[in-house]
């Protein structure tokens, strides 16, 4: 990778960190206790449940996508960053640019 490409991707890792970050926010907010005010009836509380449900899987993978992201920035200025967590090959970086959250290079990943 040279610094063209790894400036490229640090854009694309910051531009998905303040995403995930509103977006884990928004999540937050929708998975929060319901309070009695809130509970209008049986059918939206049914409602409610589903989409709690949906919400918390989409917080999880949020959070740890986050997570990836924020460990390659910690590392950016080494020469760990980019490599596959796994194999330590250099991940493509039009993979990383893709998909920053990326830790595995695709070998690795679809194993
Ligand atoms: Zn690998």
């Amino acid at each position: 990778m040279d610094s063209k490409e790894k400036e490229e991707i640090r854009m694309a890792i910051e531009e998905k960190v303040n995403e995930l970050t509103s977006r884990i926010k928004d999540l937050q907010e929708a998975t929060k206790p319901m309070g009695l005010d809130n509970a209008v009836g049986r059918l939206s509380r049914m409602d409610y449940i589903n989409n709690k449900t949906i919400d918390e899987a989409n917080l999880r993978q949020s959070e740890s996508k986050l997570k990836a992201l924020q460990r390659w920035l910690s590392m950016i200025d080494t020469d760990k960053f980019g490599k596959c967590s796994r194999c330590n090959k250099e991940i493509n970086p039009k993979r990383l640019l893709f998909m920053p959250e990326s830790t595995h290079c695709i070998q690795c990943a679809s194993r």
